[in-house]
C-alpha cells in the first residue's frame, strides 16, 4: 500500500517542527482535535499536561544526539 507523503505512520522527520519554537520536532501528540509536535525542550515543558487527555503520543526524544 502506498501512503501519501503527507501522512505519518511512521518514524519523524527533520520535516517535522516544532510547533512552539520550529525546531526539529521528536515529539508527535496526536489530540482529539489535532495533532502537536514538539521539540525536546517543549515536549519537557508541555507533554505532561496533555497527555492525559492525548489520543497517542510518539516520544522519539531518544533519537536526540
Ligand atoms: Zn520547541
Amino acid at each position: 500500500m502506498k501512503h501519501d507523503s503527507a501522512v505519518h505512520d511512521g518514524a519523524m522527520t527533520a520535516l517535522d517542527r516544532c510547533d512552539a519554537c520550529g525546531a526539529q520536532a521528536y515529539v508527535r501528540v496526536e489530540m482529539p482535535y489535532g495533532v502537536l509536535m514538539f521539540c525536546g525542550h517543549h515536549a519537557n515543558a508541555h507533554l505532561e499536561k496533555l497527555v492525559a487527555s492525548a489520543v497517542s503520543v510518539r516520544d522519539e526524544r531518544e533519537r536526540i544526539g
